[in-house]
């Protein structure tokens, strides 16, 4: 699958904002929005357009998808019944990269697309290694048996007792353990942009 390779940090100083790509780092003072306030290039005033166009930047570099990847879930939130921008929302939240993030399994969506990719989540029993899967409410979520016995598992049941999962999700915080209870509503998505400049963006 393709994907974005140079440094994330780069996309933060883009958009002036922090994404928080690096998991903890982007708490601590190394974190380069903290350090560089500028934005990079000329001072000018934005266009509508031009504010559209960031919005739907910073959703995609937060979700570290490429242009392609990111209009196809669009389209997908495009051709369901509701409001497209929450759809959108609703969708990137039930990715299994996302879920796993919300969980508290990895600092970073980054970090959480390598667990799957390198099949260490199992959804239903079933290893699911591709990242885009759509989690669906009622399913379980755990580890691949052989990947409890790693060093990074054990230190994981250490540090999530003190994570807060969000309320569509279930954790057994012993077991690892996890069900998603109910689709996200939108607001709790744990992605935050503006989904009504993205529609507008896209409906140009
Ligand atoms: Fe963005 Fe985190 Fe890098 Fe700061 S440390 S620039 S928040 S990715």
């Amino acid at each position: 699958m393709a994907r974005y390779t140079a440094s994330v940090c780069k996309l933060c100083r883009r958009v002036n904002e922090k994404l928080m790509l690096k998991g903890n780092r982007c708490f601590t003072p190394k974190c380069a929005v903290g350090r560089r306030r500028r934005v990079m290039g000329r001072r000018r005033r934005v266009s509508d357009y031009g504010l559209q166009l960031l919005e739907k930047q910073k959703a995609r570099y937060s979700c570290g998808l490429l242009e392609r990847q990111f209009r196809r879930f669009f389209t997908l939130a495009e051709k369901q019944a509701g409001i497209t921008g929450d759809n959108l929302k609703v969708l990137l939240a039930r990715r299994l990269d996302s879920v796993v993030h919300a969980l508290g399994f990895a600092d970073s969506r980054a970090q959480a697309r390598q667990l799957v990719l390198h099949g260490h989540i199992l959804v239903n029993e079933h290893k699911v290694d591709i990242a885009s899967s759509l989690v669906k409410e009622g399913d379980t979520i755990r580890w691949r048996e052989s990947s409890t016995k790693t060093e990074y598992y054990k230190q994981l049941l250490e540090s999530i007792q003190n994570k807060t999962v969000p309320t569509w999700l279930s954790l057994n915080r012993e077991t690892l353990v996890a069900q998603m209870v109910s689709l996200p509503v939108p607001d709790e998505a744990g992605i935050k942009f503006d989904s009504k400049a993205i529609v507008e963006y896209y409906s140009k």
